[in-house]
C-alpha cells in the first residue's frame, strides 16, 4: 500500500549494508590525535590550530581542556602547591563498578579526583584555587571533591585568602546518592563563611557546568565569568522542554544566554582569562 511505502524505505534491510561496511574498515585510519571535531561548529580541526588554549580558529569554541591544561593557562609559572590530595571515596551505597570507574578515571586523567586543590599565584597575587576536570568522571561532584572544597574555603578564610574556581560538572555524582547532594549545603556554608569575613570569591564557568554545581557553589560567587559558548544549566534540555512542553531557544543554556539574562556577569575569552582574573583580584584587595 502506498500510505506505508515512507515506512518501509526506512525499515527495509539494505543488502550491501556488509560491503559497505568492510569499505569502512578500509578507509585510511586517521589517528585521533591529529585533527579534532569542534563540537560547536562541527568543523575538523587540526590540533595544532587550536593552539595551547584550545580554541576553535573558526567558531571561537573554547574546547574543554583538563585541569593540568588549565593550570599551565592560568597561575605563575611552578607556584602551584597541590594541597587535600589522599581523599578517597568509601562507596558508600556499594554502587557496583564504582571503585573500578574510578580507577579508570584516575588513570586515564592523572588526577586523585574530579577536582584539583590547592594554593597558587596569579600575577603575583596568592590565591586557593580549585580546577574540576570533566574528564573525570564527567567531574560529578561526589563526597571528596565536597570535601575537597570544602576545606578550600576554610583554609582560605583562615589564611584571608580569595578563593578562584573554574567549574565543570555533570552534576551530584549518582555512585554517591544523597551524599553527593548534601555536598551542596556543606559547601555552601564554608562560602557563606567566607563571605562572612569579607574575602572575595570569583568562579569561572566552564563547558560544561550543570546540576548540582551549578546550583550551590558556582552560582555563589561575588562575580561570575564564563567561557564562550559555555552549557551552563541546572537539568537537562530534554527534561525542561519534556516539563513545560515547549520549544527551549537553540541558545537556551548557552553562556551567552545566561549573560543577557543576569547570570553571568561577563563572559571572557579564555586567553584573556588570566589577565582579568588578575586584575579583579587586584581591585578587590590584592596587588598588581
Ligand atoms: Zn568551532
Amino acid at each position: 500500500m502506498a500510505l506505508f511505502s515512507k515506512k518501509d524505505k526506512y525499515i527495509r534491510i539494505n543488502p550491501n549494508r556488509s560491503v559497505r561496511r568492510q569499505e569502512e574498515l578500509e578507509l585510511p585510519e586517521v589517528p585521533d590525535e591529529l585533527f579534532a571535531k569542534c563540537p560547536a561548529c562541527r568543523h575538523m580541526i587540526y590540533q595544532k590550530d587550536l593552539g595551547l588554549a584550545k580554541i576553535c580558529p573558526q567558531c571561537h569554541y573554547n574546547f574543554r581542556i583538563s585541569a593540568k591544561e588549565r593550570l599551565l593557562l592560568t597561575v605563575d609559572e611552578g607556584s602551584f602547591e597541590e594541597l587535600f590530595t589522599g581523599i578517597a571515596s568509601k562507596n558508600p551505597l556499594q554502587f557496583p563498578g564504582y571503585e573500578e570507574k574510578l580507577e579508570k578515571a584516575k588513570e586515564t586523567t592523572g588526577l586523585d579526583e574530579a577536582v584539583l586543590t590547592g594554593l597558587a599565584t596569579i600575577c603575583d597575587q596568592k590565591v586557593a584555587l580549585a580546577i574540576m576536570d570533566a574528564h573525570f568522571i564527567m567531574a560529578s561532584m561526589g563526597t571528596v571533591v565536597g570535601e575537597k572544597i570544602t576545606r578550600l574555603f576554610e583554609l582560605a578564610t583562615k589564611e584571608k585568602l580569595p578563593v578562584v574556581i573554574f567549574t565543570a560538572s555533570g552534576g551530584a555524582r549518582m555512585q554517591e546518592g544523597i551524599m553527593s547532594l548534601m555536598q551542596m549545603a556543606k559547601i555552601s556554608a564554608a562560602v557563606k563563611r567566607h563571605s562572612n569575613a569579607g574575602i572575595f570569591y570569583l568562579t569561572v564557568l566552564t563547558d560544561p557546568t550543570t546540576g548540582g554545581v551549578t546550583a550551590s557553589f558556582a552560582m555563589e560567587g561575588d562575580i561570575i565569568l564564563a567561557e564562550p559558548q559555555a552549557l551552563i544549566g541546572f537539568a537537562g534540555r530534554r527534561v525542561i522542554e519534556t516539563t513545560v512542553r515547549e520549544d527551549l531557544p537553540d541558545r537556551f543554556q548557552k553562556a551567552e544566554f545566561l549573560l543577557e539574562h543576569g547570570f553571568v556577569d561577563k563572559i571572557v575569552e579564555r586567553t584573556d582569562l588570566r589577565q582579568t582574573i588578575a586584575q579583579l583580584l587586584a581591585l578587590h584587595g590584592g596587588e598588581l
